[in-house]
């Protein structure tokens, strides 16, 4: 439950300052590419079961805050998972937290009864999955007072407060600050504000919320905004990753990532013509070669755009790394992942572009996530207006208007293609209808 009790805006200035002065851990985080985290509190059923749901969708995971003394209870944040949620949540890639086992106050509760509640907090874990630890931590309902917070801080590689901030340069491990998204979740403009400041600064935004459900309790959201939440932060071009593995990524030592893992298992499904969607808007083809250390961020960024329906489509030109095996992981009704021997590029290409069926079609090289991640929301709402556009008539001089070129890619057809090719600055287009 959440930071903003009533009687804490009372008190609240005066506890922000003592406890985030007293017993800091510092830490430089100045991550080479922005990252953000998604967590829940205590936490709900409907934080895994919908909110995980959501992050899965966009092959990304979360940090989920146990309290397991709440198990099955219903409270002012929503029903509480049960332990059957527990595999699921691992399985998915997700890392679990610790809350307190009694989801005690962090303020109001003397430090001993806290560290306690802690502790019996982590043996309850033990006995449930003996091989799995807690290795990060939120502080329940307030900041914590200075000895709690010392005390604390001793069994976590982190903690997480609140405060609506990003963390950027000396930052308190003791006391990450996150955003709860139940603050401002009728002002989406907000979350982009947070995002692109995160962008900007190359900082680390830790989202937090409870439940998110169709009626939220005060303190969740609905799917449709942790949705949009989600899909804001990918295509902000920022590494998706729980709590520990963006620790992990910092440089914070004993957070090598065991909970979870970079991209999540997904079942791997055979897409067949009955099973595949409407005819798409846009086919995004990617033709990769031995890009393992890319494919998954570019296959997140590409089911991060907004234009619906779009098919996605990646044809392994025969790598020789682990390109394949990744690409298959994210295999849906809206992605299919095609291999041929090696054939080079161009034949990589004339392959994707045999099966694709959209009336848009986008080219997005695999190793180029970044300039596509650069070039960011402008040109994501540029293309939408495009492909608005394409029903009306106007996408040809739009295109000839901001590209300069327009090529022919098939004489004789009907169909309004456009091919973009994503390069560093500035990007090349060429279209034709
Ligand atoms: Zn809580």
């Amino acid at each position: 439950m959440p930071f903003a009790d009533p009687w804490s805006r009372l008190t609240g200035f005066y506890q922000r300052k003592v406890a985030s002065l007293a017993y800091r851990r510092l830490f430089s985080v100045h991550p080479q590419r922005p990252l953000i985290s998604f967590t829940f509190d205590d936490f709900p059923r409907s934080a895994i079961r919908t909110g995980g749901a959501i992050l899965n969708r966009f092959g990304v995971a979360g940090t989920y805050y146990a309290a397991l003394g709440l198990v099955d209870q219903s409270t002012p944040s929503g029903q509480i998972f049960s332990v059957e949620d527990l595999p699921a949540l691992f399985e998915q890639g997700h890392e679990l937290g610790c809350h307190t086992f009694a989801h005690c106050d962090s303020w109001e509760t003397p430090t001993e009864v806290f560290e306690k509640s802690l502790v019996d907090n982590r043996a309850a874990l033990h006995r449930l999955f003996p091989d799995v630890d807690f290795k990060t931590f939120a502080y329940p309902i307030n900041l914590p007072k200075p000895r709690t917070k010392a005390r604390t801080s001793e069994y976590f590689a982190s903690c997480r407060g609140g405060g609506q901030r990003i963390n950027i340069g000396r930052v308190d491990l003791n006391q990450l600050s996150a955003y709860f998204l139940e603050k401002t979740r009728d002002n989406f403009q907000a979350i982009r504000d947070i995002v692109d400041e995160n962008r900007r600064a190359s900082g680390w935004l830790i989202f937090a919320t409870h439940d998110v459900s169709e009626n939220p309790t005060p303190f969740g959201c609905t799917p449709e905004f942790f949705h949009d939440v989600v899909q804001y932060a990918v295509s902000s071009g920022a590494q998706i990753v729980p709590v520990v593995e963006a620790l992990n990524i910092l440089g914070v030592q004993g957070c090598e990532v065991r909970q979870s893992i970079r991209s999540r298992p997904r079942p791997a499904v055979q897409v067949s013509d009955q099973t595949a969607p409407a005819k798409p808007l846009v086919s995004i083809l990617i033709p990769a070669y031995n890009a393992q250390d890319w494919i998954a961020d570019t296959l997140r960024s590409a089911i991060a755009q907004t234009w619906e329906p779009k098919e996605i489509i990646v044809v392994d030109d025969g790598s020789t790394d682990q390109t394949l095996e990744i690409a298959r992981k994210f295999e849906s009704g809206t992605i299919r992942v095609l291999s041929q021997k090696n054939q080079g590029a161009a034949s990589a290409r004339n392959t994707a572009l045999s099966l694709c069926r959209g009336d848009y079609i986008q080219w997005l090289d695999a190793d180029k996530w970044r300039s596509w991640m650069e070039l960011g929301t402008s040109e994501s709402s540029f293309l939408q207006s495009l492909a608005s556009s394409c029903t009306s008539g106007t996408a040809r001089n739009l295109f000839r208007a901001v590209c300069g070129t327009i090529c022919p890619l098939r004489s004789g057809s009907s169909a309004r293609w456009v091919t973009i090719s994503i390069c560093r600055q500035p990007p090349g287009w060429s279209a034709v209808s």
